[in-house]
């Protein structure tokens, strides 16, 4: 189908991670401005803080200041339609942070150049490299005096392990900053905080003599540091990009719009379009069904995608839940009769939602790359797949290791049962998970970020009539458990307090320390003991 491939291949869906403070909010923010999809830039902020109203549990974001969920923002850009996938910038991540960087074909990475590569940036890094997802990166904050270019990127080399390959150049920085000079199209972009986007004047030549004119003090370093650079650096390599083994670098100051536009021609021109997935699949023969292993690529006319986040609906009262699909081929549209992996049924989608920047649309159609939500009852599950006719389980949706551990108490125990309930359906939306220790009946909550600790009671409390408190629990990480069924009843046995079941009833261990699970580790060398767990 000619317009299938003509949609897809103007679809880019990314997201931008970052530390928290590096600039991610104004980033987003200036690039639906640049993209026309807002009018004034602030309303991103100020839909934000609109969303915080709408409901009790939210309450908790606005009082921190913080998002502690993530949405999709879609906008048309010269001749593309760009989906931009936001995921929490705070500390207090959640995995909905890390699952959505698996719903995206790239991402864009922002570094403050005072800061340099930060705690988050490393994490975050790491999860892209599970799937080898291209990345661009952006170094913000050139107005302020930060630290020498050369040696922010020397750091993201050594810490990231990625190579940079830089695209523009910055002209000095801080009170000196002029602006930046781009390496491949030899022009000069000024800047000036005055100017309504940013940029004064656009020089065509590095020796154009105009340039001695505007900066004769800065103009000469100038030169020779570029020189110096393109000796120095790595020379942009496209298929290094899309392997996610080498980084175009841009430099700017979003919250003075500069440097914005380039980076998101830089989208349009260098990122990817969607991408194939892997998944199996099966096809009903006579009973039984035929599994094999295929890639699904994004031109297959039969529709496909998956669920990468579930979110409970802004009102605590109703109970219902968006599931975010991530379109992987084959075209949407309203009505559409797809079947749904989990529960084998076959529906008709008639209130799948899109989120075009300027509102949240009832949609009509969705292509490969684009989001959609649709509203559902707790049917709907993490890693789930819709699919015309074919039987379809996309792999790769990962679970990972919480950091974070909590045993739940309640102050009524007739209340037990709803604290099951409640923690069962919290977990389901995958933002925190739960163990059960084979010896005993604690219910223990582990989560990538303690904040969802006070999402969860929080909740509990309002959706649930649940009065509950989390106590410390000895458990420093939690690893899956792999193997001989055998050996893992025999560390089960041995180890009983540290061997629990997951929701999905998978056996894991709790480890107190690092030590301990080395040890572990070494005595039972045929288990696998593995960070992350794929979701079926
Ligand atoms: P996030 O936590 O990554 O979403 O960061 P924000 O977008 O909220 O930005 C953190 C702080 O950095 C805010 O006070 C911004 O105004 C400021 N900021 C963002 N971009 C720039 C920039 O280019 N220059 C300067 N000086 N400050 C910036």
């Amino acid at each position: 189908m000619q317009e299938l491939k003509e949609q897809l291949a103007r679809r880019r869906t990314f997201a931008i991670i970052s530390h928290p403070d590096a600039g991610k909010t104004t980033l987003t923010e200036k690039l639906l401005w640049f993209g026309g999809a807002i009018q004034v830039a602030g309303e991103v902020r100020a839909r934000k803080a609109a969303r915080h109203a709408t409901s009790d549990w939210m309450e908790l974001e606005k009082q921190r200041g913080i998002s502690v969920t993530s949405s999709v923002m879609q906008f048309p850009y010269r001749e593309c339609m760009i989906n931009l996938l936001d995921t929490p910038g705070h500390e207090d991540f959640s995995e909905d942070t890390y699952r959505t960087l698996t719903a995206v074909d790239s991402a864009v990475m922002v570094i403050d150049s005072v800061n340099g590569v930060e705690a988050q940036t490393i994490k975050l890094l790491g999860v892209c490299r599970l799937r080898d997802t291209p990345i661009l990166t952006f170094i913000n904050k050139l107005d302020r005096e930060g630290r020498p270019p050369i040696e922010l990127l020397d750091e993201i080399e050594e810490v990231l392990k990625i190579q940079c390959a830089p695209m523009t150049w910055p002209i000095s920085m801080g009170k000196r900053f002029r602006g930046v000079y781009h390496l491949y199209d030899d022009t000069i972009a000024f800047f000036d905080p005055q100017a309504e986007k940013g940029t004064a004047e656009i020089i065509q030549g590095i020796n154009n003599p105009r340039l001695d004119e505007l900066i004769p003090d800065q103009v000469d370093e100038m030169r020779s540091e570029v020189e110096l650079v393109r000796g120095a650096s790595h020379t942009f390599d496209r298929a290094a990009y899309l392997a996610g083994k080498q980084t175009p670098v841009f430099f700017g100051s979003a919250s003075n719009n500069f440097g914005v536009q380039s980076l998101l021609d830089a989208v349009v021109d260098l990122s990817p379009p969607p991408q194939p997935r892997d998944a199996i699949v099966g096809n009903s023969v006579g009973n039984s069904v035929d599994k094999l292993t295929r890639t699904v690529t994004p031109d297959e006319e039969k529709f496909s995608g998956f669920v990468f986040k579930i979110q409970a609906n802004m009102d605590p009262k109703h109970r219902d839940r968006i599931a975010f699909v991530r379109v992987c081929s084959g075209k949407f549209e309203r009505g559409i009769k797809l079947k749904q992996r989990s529960t084998g049924k076959t529906l008709a989608i008639n209130n799948a939602i899109t989120f075009m920047a300027q509102d949240r649309n009832t949609t009509d159609e969705a292509w490969p790359g684009d989001i959609l939500g649709i509203p559902n009852h707790g049917t709907v599950v993490l890693g789930d797949a819709f699919s015309e006719d074919e039987d379809i389980q996309f792999t790769g949706i990962p679970c990972f290791a919480p950091e974070h551990f909590r045993r739940a108490q309640i102050r009524n125990p007739m209340k037990m049962k709803q604290l099951q309930k409640g923690l069962q359906q919290l977990a389901e939306e995958g933002a925190t998970q739960l163990f059960r220790p084979i010896h005993s009946n604690d219910l223990i909550l582990g989560a990538v970020g303690t904040l969802q600790f006070d999402v969860v009671a929080h909740r509990l409390e309002f959706e649930y009539g649940v009065d509950c408190f989390f106590e410390p629990y000895n458990v420093s990480t939690a690893r899956w458990l792999r193997g001989d069924a055998a050996m893992i009843q025999q560390l089960a046995e041995k180890s009983g307090v540290n061997v629990a079941l997951d929701g999905a009833g998978d056996y894991v261990y709790l480890a107190p320390n690092r030590v301990n699970l080395n040890m572990t580790r070494e005595k039972y060398p045929d288990i696998v003991f593995l960070e992350t767990r794929e979701i079926h």
